[in-house]
């Protein structure tokens, strides 16, 4: 079985955040089951291929994606992802990828032409199979990115040979991002514009949803973990207006959890901490705190007292409003807890943890900004790690975090309810500590009980222990995806 697997970001050469990491291990995942899995992504000018066997695919010079009229020429390069024999391709067009950044410039705005440059790079993927005469039995699509390439293969590319056994799967990472654009987008697109009616497959709320397309065409959907698949059909809080849209495919949804690349997310073999550790060897994770506080230049006696980690984007989704109602109430009650803070994003909440920072040096450290080492070193050094998010489609960092050893307070929301276990003292099971609600006072309660057992250090260590053997490896959802794509087969062929 041939599959195609696009997407926006890919770790490593192009990474925002959980997307990046998903399309970077689970086809290793699948090539692991013998499946023959290729990846196709953008060429950003912020990738760095020096380290990278690439090889320029030839392209003749009529060959090109056409947008409004206008002829755009593209190069394809190919290399593998690092480690691995699955083929890396990458859609070269300087005007529309060497912009400084994936989905916005250096300055954080967005590019005035985002819908034209997803809509080139869906195309393009669609012209470059066409060239090489791939026949892909399965096009894996991730977000909005991709989400139009389930409607390209049932209308404009429907009658074309080389996609005649194809089936189109698409992920959704995170429903609130679902490209939404003027009508005129669907002209750009190359659509028919008597496609766009009020309720159409391609509207909502009088614009194009790229989204919403994707799920209405798509042969099968999934999303990243079985609550958030759950969560997204049940209403407006969860599905942002694309729940009806699900519930009508409620048959073809599908809940696969996220796995985490175990090699690179690995205690006892991370070239970003300093001293390797395992489940059997916990002392290590002792030193990497020693050098995690040196590193922040809080108070050496830090050692012995919790340390809460926080690595996230600083968004409304993430309750990072949360985060700061908890680091300020903790800071006040407590004298021995402190926190460090890993992130970057709205400027409110950026200003407000500063000043948290600023107020008390000793107790709460902040790195604002992207730093994917010092993530590392928080994971190994942290005792504790906080993620309070409103909705999380899977999330990668509690289940890191659980590899780690640092006990996750999660509220149970998505993947943090699938992947987080309340401890039970009696039996001496569970993996960390969750709470329901968005008062504060509940998130405080769930991180009072994580600092009780804290204090003693038998049951910590049994709980660090259940966390470190938890196995989020992709080897499970691997079988599961593929499973997915047998049955999208089948329903593209009836
Ligand atoms: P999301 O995709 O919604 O941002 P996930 O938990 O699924 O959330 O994935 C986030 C990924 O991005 C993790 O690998 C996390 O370590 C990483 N990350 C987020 N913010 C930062 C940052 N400021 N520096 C380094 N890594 C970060």
């Amino acid at each position: 079985m041939k599959i195609f697997f696009l997407s926006a970001e890919v770790t490593p050469f192009a990474k925002v955040g959980g997307l990046g990491d998903v399309a970077g291990a689970l086809p290793k995942a699948l090539a692991e089951l013998q499946l023959d899995v290729a990846i196709f992504m953008p060429r950003y000018d912020i990738i760095d291929l020096s380290h990278h066997p690439v090889e320029r695919i030839p392209i003749p010079d009529d060959w090109h994606v056409g947008i409004n009229y206008q002829d755009h020429r593209f190069g394809i390069l190919k290399s593998r992802l690092p480690g691995t024999d699955v083929p890396v391709y990458f859609l070269e067009n300087n005007d529309f990828f060497y912009r400084g950044g994936i989905y916005n410039g250096p300055g954080g705005a967005p590019f005035s032409d985002e819908p034209q440059r997803w809509i080139f790079f869906q195309k393009g993927f669609l012209e470059f199979c066409k060239l090489l005469e791939v026949r892909p039995h399965v096009i894996h699509c991730n977000d909005n990115q991709t989400a139009l390439i389930p409607a390209y293969l049932r209308t404009t590319y429907a009658h074309d040979e080389v996609f005649r056994q194809t089936a189109a799967v698409i992920t959704i990472h995170n429903i609130a991002y679902q490209g939404v654009y003027p009508s005129d987008t669907m002209q750009s697109a190359g659509f028919h514009t008597n496609l766009f009616y009020p309720e159409s497959p391609f509207e909502l709320d009088g614009a194009v949803n790229m989204l919403k397309a994707g799920i209405y065409f798509a042969d099968l959907i999934t999303t990243v973990s079985p609550t958030y698949a759950e969560e997204i059909v049940s209403g407006p809080e969860f599905g942002y207006g694309l729940e009806n849209v699900l519930a009508s495919r409620a048959g073809n949804l599908f809940g696969v959890l996220n796995g985490i690349d175990d090699t690179v997310w690995n205690p006892a073999d991370d070239a970003h901490i300093p001293h390797p550790y395992d489940v059997d060897h916990i002392e290590g994770k002792l030193a990497n705190k020693k050098g995690l506080i040196e590193y922040f230049g809080l108070p050496t006696e830090a050692l012995h007292d919790p340390i809460v980690g926080v690595i996230s984007r600083l968004v409304y989704q993430k309750g990072i409003d949360l985060t700061v109602e908890a680091i300020y109430r903790c800071v006040h009650l407590h004298d021995n807890v402190r926190f460090v803070v890993l992130g970057s994003g709205e400027s409110r909440l950026e200003a407000d943890l500063l000043s948290l920072a600023r107020a008390h040096p000793d107790k709460v450290s902040l790195y604002l900004g992207y730093n994917n080492g010092l993530a590392h070193m928080i994971e190994a050094g942290a005792d504790i790690f906080l993620m309070p998010s409103r909705f999380e489609p899977c999330g990668l960092n509690q289940m890191y975090s659980q590899r780690y050893g640092t006990i996750p307070v999660v509220r149970a929301t998505g993947g943090l309810a699938d992947t987080v276990r309340e401890f039970n003292p009696e039996q001496n099971r569970g993996t960390g500590f969750r709470f329901t609600s968005l008062d504060p006072d509940d998130l405080l309660a769930a991180l009072t009980r994580a600092l009780h057992f804290y204090r003693d250090p038998a049951i910590w260590t049994i709980l660090v222990r259940n966390a470190m053997r938890m196995d989020f490896s992709w080897r499970g959802p691997a079988i599961a995806y593929k499973y997915l794509y047998q049955k999208a087969q089948q329903k593209a062929a009836s």
